[in-house]
């Protein structure tokens, strides 16, 4: 390593964030007083410190080398929007101009919010859209190709007040469960803290690729996976890519990331490879909820801005190749207390910890009650690849405790209290020289959905590539209306001891059917699953109408979290999101079928067709036997082809006539989806055949070998 790259981490962490240290050093004691209250309790900025504010971002951002600023917000597209303005005023008479930007511009945007998806809730006539600024997320200054822009993370509504993104609803879930937390702690005597925050850390999974063989590939140019591929000799049978030694071209981009997003305030903590090839995966180090699901998408963007960089590119898509694993993103989510209790934490003996055990079960039951909108939580177009498809984890939800909180559960139900918890054991290596330690008093389960881990739950059904936002605001509700059930129970207690021990046990044995240990890949678990009455939604237009159940409208309503609107609007927007990407997908299977793979096929079999004839021309007496069958065999693969394009082009047609919404996503998904499967069959086994200089396009083993030899 050069020198001059020696870097200390500790010295570039956070260096283009306004955080707390740069508010605290550069705003006026009382004016960082006030952004300080707002910040922890909540409250508005008058305009008068929101100016004081403004200035000084300003000032802060422009000696980061800053021209412009942005409201940073998350419309429902998944991914993040921008408007840059610059900060320069009217220019004055003397020709100068001065770089301004008022409070009034730092709390406040308008922006034209029709081109982003609202399903309905907002007429192109009404198409103000407004942008505020949520200052529980600190601004950044993100350098890059354009300069550098000062960025204002923000919620976005429409003109009436609806929720147009991402952010709002997340927002509001983080302020139902903060109320309904207190009201629990203060029910166990805790008089101490004053506010509860949902802490999230999104561990997220990326393929990386060589951005040569990339842009050869149309399938994944425009839809971000292989709609064709045979697998190549060797997958990922030998499991010799997980956690092996990273390459050195992906180290240097490992390492760049990470500077990226260590500048961005973004902890990024740990990277390996994953099992599949190519595969890797990145985990920050967790954050109160609102700002982790911004530094998620951060996340999203550095992995594929850096790669452009290195010659690489990032694939985010849930599965950018048949046959290897996909990638998904695990949400670890947990509730933590401003004095720094996390109330997930069993301790050596959960069995005696009370409040833990109503928090436990109070998760349990919010996760059986909801189970479907939890799922629904998790859908997107690519995730169909993996819930539901072989892949963990599977469609049906249901939550793993491990072997010690089972054993306690098991023993409240079967006799109404617990008196021991299971302890982990000495690990015994047989070897002098290594330290004996202390086993966990659980093992991991890699197929659950919901999975205990220690002191948090681990949702692991979000797709890669789709924001951790929904996700959380579902948990967040849920486990708010839960907590709010059994605290208006047990405020009217007179005996709270004995009410609290009832209640637990209550809630144990209702809702014990939702716990599962065992393999979650099993058929036997489908079965079980039917048996126990949990909902198994294979895919997202089977997922989406959980929306708008009468209980989880019921929850959103009842906690301000969505109004009945929002929510219509919303399976609006996942409903036509479902059809517009299927159809991306259809279309670009037409096109490189017709354009590159027919075409490339009647070259070989044309060249067979000659090589046969000269060689039976040149020695009558030869043996074409191998070119026969191959010709004969190509030429009844190339009709097959032929026979599923034209289903799959009317299929596609026939979808464009439909009205948009509900009917058109579910004929997509029962007559597009399995057409294109029809489609890429034959395709595949001509790629196994045809001479692979004419194939005309990089093959899985081109795609997902090479980036790992290097
Ligand atoms: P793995 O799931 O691979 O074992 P880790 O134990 O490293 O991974 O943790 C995964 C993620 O969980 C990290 O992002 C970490 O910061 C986050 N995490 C750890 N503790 C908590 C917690 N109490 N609440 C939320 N997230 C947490
Ligand atoms: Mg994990």
């Amino acid at each position: 390593m050069n020198e001059k790259e020696y870097f200390n981490v500790a010295d570039i962490f956070g260096e283009n964030v306004f955080n707390d240290t740069v508010m605290q050093t550069r705003l006026p004691k009382k004016v960082y007083k006030k952004l300080h209250d707002v910040i922890e309790q909540g409250g508005e900025l008058d305009l008068e410190t929101a100016d004081v504010i403004a200035h000084e971002m300003k000032e802060w951002a422009i000696e980061k080398g800053a021209t412009h600023y942005t409201h940073w917000f998350q419309p429902l597209t998944g991914f993040t929007a921008e408007k840059h303005d610059s900060f320069i005023s009217a220019p004055m008479e003397n020709g100068k101009v001065l770089m301004s930007f008022s409070g009034k511009e730092l709390i406040k945007g308008e922006t034209d919010a029709s081109s982003f998806p609202s399903g309905g809730l907002r007429a192109t006539v009404e198409a103000r859209g407004y942008t505020a600024w949520d200052c529980t997320s600190p601004a950044f200054v993100r350098q890059d190709a354009a300069g550098a822009t000062l960025c204002i993370p923000t919620a976005f509504c429409s003109y009436t007040g609806e929720a147009l993104d991402q952010k709002t609803p997340l927002l509001r879930s983080m302020e139902a469960i903060n109320e309904q937390a207190l009201r629990l702690l203060r029910l166990f005597g805790n008089t101490t803290s004053n506010k509860v925050t949902p802490s999230v850390g999104a561990e997220q999974e990326y393929f990386i690729i060589d951005r040569e063989k990339y842009l050869q590939r149309k399938d994944l140019v425009f839809a971000g996976r292989t709609l064709f591929g045979a697998m190549p000799p060797k997958g990922q049978e030998m499991d010799d890519h997980y956690f092996g030694t990273i390459r050195e071209r992906i180290a240097a981009y490992m390492k760049d990331v990470n500077i990226e997003l260590w500048k961005l305030g973004v902890a990024a903590k740990t990277q390996h490879n994953e099992v599949a090839p190519a595969q890797h995966e990145l985990a920050p180090i967790y954050a109160q909820c609102n700002v982790a699901v911004d530094h998620n998408q951060l996340i999203m963007e550095t992995l594929k801005k850096v790669a452009g960089r290195h010659g690489l590119h990032c694939l985010l898509h849930e599965k950018p190749f048949a046959g290897v694993n996909g990638s998904g993103k695990h949400d670890n989510w947990s509730l933590t207390t401003d004095d720094g209790i996390n109330l997930l934490e069993p301790g050596d003996t959960p069995h005696e910890n009370i409040q833990f055990l109503l928090v436990l079960t109070c998760i349990l039951k919010a996760v059986d009650d909801h189970a479907a909108l939890l799922r629904a939580s998790a859908a997107d177009v690519g995730n169909d690849h993996r819930l539901g498809a072989n892949e963990a984890p599977p469609a049906i939800i249901s939550a793993f405790l491990g072997e010690q909180l089972e054993d306690v559960i098991e023993q409240l139900v079967s006799t109404g209290a617990a008196t021991h918890s299971l302890t982990g054991k000495r690990l015994d290596t047989g070897v002098k020289t290594l330290p004996d330690f202390m086993k966990d008093a659980t093992d991991r389960n890699r197929t659950s959905p919901f999975a205990f881990t220690g002191n948090k739950f681990e949702f692991r059904s979000v797709g890669s590539q789709d924001s951790v936002a929904q996700a959380n605001v579902v948990l967040n509700t849920i486990v708010a209306e839960a907590f709010c059930e059994a605290c208006d129970e047990l405020e009217k207690a007179e005996d709270f001891s004995l009410a609290v021990h009832n209640l637990i046990k209550k809630y144990a044995t209702e809702h014990q059917r939702i716990i599962f240990n065992g393999d979650g890949y099993s058929k036997e678990w489908v079965k079980e699953a039917e048996r126990r009455g949990l909902p198994n939604l294979k895919s997202m237009v089977d997922a989406i109408p959980a929306y708008l159940d009468p209980k989880s409208v019921a929850a959103f309503e009842k906690f301000g979290v969505f109004t009945k609107a929002e929510l219509e609007s919303r399976v609006e927007v996942e409903y036509e999101t479902y059809a517009k990407s299927i159809n991306i997908e259809g279309r670009a299977m037409i096109d490189i079928a017709s354009k590159q793979i027919i075409p490339a096929v009647i070259k070989y079999t044309t060249m067979l067709g000659n090589s046969l004839a000269t060689v039976k021309n040149a020695c009558p007496d030869a043996d074409v036997s191998v070119q026969t069958e191959l010709l004969l065999e190509t030429s009844a693969l190339l009709s097959d082809t032929k026979v599923a394009l034209a289903r799959l082009t009317d299929a596609v047609d026939q979808a464009k006539e439909m009205p948009r919404g509900k009917e058109q996503a579910v004929f997509f998904h029962e007559k597009i989806v399995p057409a294109m499967e029809a489609l890429r069959s034959p395709v595949d086994a001509l790629e196994m055949i045809v001479d692979k200089e004419m194939w005309p396009m990089p093959s899985y083993g081109d795609l997902l070998f090479e980036v790992s030899a290097l």
